[in-house]
């Protein structure tokens, strides 16, 4: 291969891009785990998380991947043989749902178009009909990012609410948290799962979990077996004291320098900012579209992600021949199809430490890798995103 001078253009829907400054909060020597400095450094990520969750629940860390806090949150608030409705809109809620059969739960998948999204009238439906309240759990991942579609958390919410149901509310925000809102408390989330690769802009490798009062009252009725996940003895009343086994040290100094880099900026101009690329990487699309091109996954406009758009090919044609072009010849870096979609979209990740330019330069190398591929398609998707991204500018 060729050499590649210059920065990777890396637009994967996670992990994303890690800041320099951050790095460089990581760059430093390795402090005693026990000792005091850790403990208030850790104490105020912990703050920290609580404020981008925007609840004032426990928040726990881990040592993990994504997978793992999906576990930890399984296995401390239900017992085996629980029925779980799996809200399956994607190659991410399905592999949630997969992960509760493993564990020996009774996942119930209420599947949807994956182009739609979850479907909130049918979950208030189901747990109307569920008179007996066997289902212990209802989970839902707010960003879908094998499919580029935002659930509509507080719809599911309104959903549990109107069946009068009394099943335990679980988000994964791991591709949201950061980059559009989420509100744990005032959406009455009992447990969220999140993830230290995406809008958080850290390595992969660290996990959180939040969990509600009643969701800590479920970890004193649940029986499923837990070592490592387990909560009880991590938290101090709602304050994590401790960890199993050595703390992730390195991990805290980098979630200390995010976090205060989202704070500087502010949340709302955070997501403001991941709303304007996103809808300049639309534009693009929309663009590319006319003459029979490549079009958005996502059906519903109101639904479409914020962090990261899925493109799906005309028939015919191989997004895995796009995605090495672009990789090979531009040095831009693409999320691939999951499962069923592989081969059949690829994901352009918008999310984190990203800007205008840096989305153009993307999106043009995109651009000419659909040409390359031979790929039908309308020009000027460039020109529809600086077009959307020069129209926000002047309003501002
Ligand atoms: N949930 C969602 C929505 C994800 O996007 C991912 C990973 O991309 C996961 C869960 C799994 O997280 P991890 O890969 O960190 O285990």
């Amino acid at each position: 291969m060729a050499v590649m001078r210059g920065r990777q253009f890396f637009q994967n829907p996670g992990p994303t891009n890690i800041p320099d400054r951050i790095l460089r909060a990581m760059d430093r020597p390795v402090l005693d785990f026990m000792g005091a400095e850790f403990r208030a450094i850790a104490e105020a990520c912990t703050d920290g998380l609580r404020r981008i969750l925007k609840t004032e629940h426990a928040v726990v860390s881990y040592a993990a991947s994504g997978h793992g806090a999906w576990e930890a949150a399984l296995v401390n608030v239900l017992s085996p043989g629980d029925r779980v409705l799996a809200l399956e809109s994607g190659y991410f809620s399905a592999g949630w749902g997969t992960l509760c059969q493993k564990l020996g739960l009774v996942p119930e998948v209420l599947a949807t178009d994956w182009r739609r999204g979850a479907d909130a009238a049918a979950v208030e439906a189901r747990l109307k009909a569920d008179r007996a309240h066997t289902i212990k759990a209802v989970l839902l991942v707010q960003n879908e990012t094998s499919t580029g579609i935002a659930n509509d958390v507080p719809a599911v919410r309104r959903a549990l609410d109107r069946a009068e149901h009394p099943a335990l509310f679980m988000v994964d925000v791991i591709s949201s948290l950061g980059s559009y809102d989420f509100r744990m408390d005032d959406w009455r989330v009992d447990v969220v799962v999140a993830g230290s690769q995406k809008g958080l802009m850290l390595p992969s490798g660290m996990s959180y979990t939040g969990a509600s009062e009643k969701a800590l009252e479920a970890v004193e009725r649940a029986t499923m077996p837990r070592g490592y996940w387990d909560w009880r003895p991590l938290l101090s009343g709602k304050r994590q004291a401790r960890f199993h086994g050595t703390a992730p040290v390195h991990f805290f100094f980098g979630l200390r320098e995010a976090i205060a880099m989202l704070e500087e900026e502010g949340l709302d101009q955070v997501f403001a900012r991941h709303h304007r690329l996103a809808e300049a990487t639309r534009a693009a699309v929309r663009a590319w579209r006319r003459n029979d091109g490549p079009e958005l996954f996502a059906l519903d406009p109101q639904r479409v992600s914020d962090s990261v758009t899925a493109v799906q090919l005309p028939e015919g044609h191989d997004a895995e021949t796009v995605r090495r072009i672009a990789l090979e010849r531009f040095n831009v870096s693409l999320g691939a199809g999951l499962g069923p979609l592989q081969g059949r979209v690829f994901r352009i990740g918008h999310m984190g430490d990203l800007n205008e330019p840096m989305i153009l330069g993307a999106l043009a190398a995109v651009e000419m890798s659909l040409e390359l591929a031979g790929v039908p398609h309308a020009k000027g998707g460039v020109a529809a995103a600086m077009a959307s991204l020069t129209a926000v500018a002047r309003a501002a």
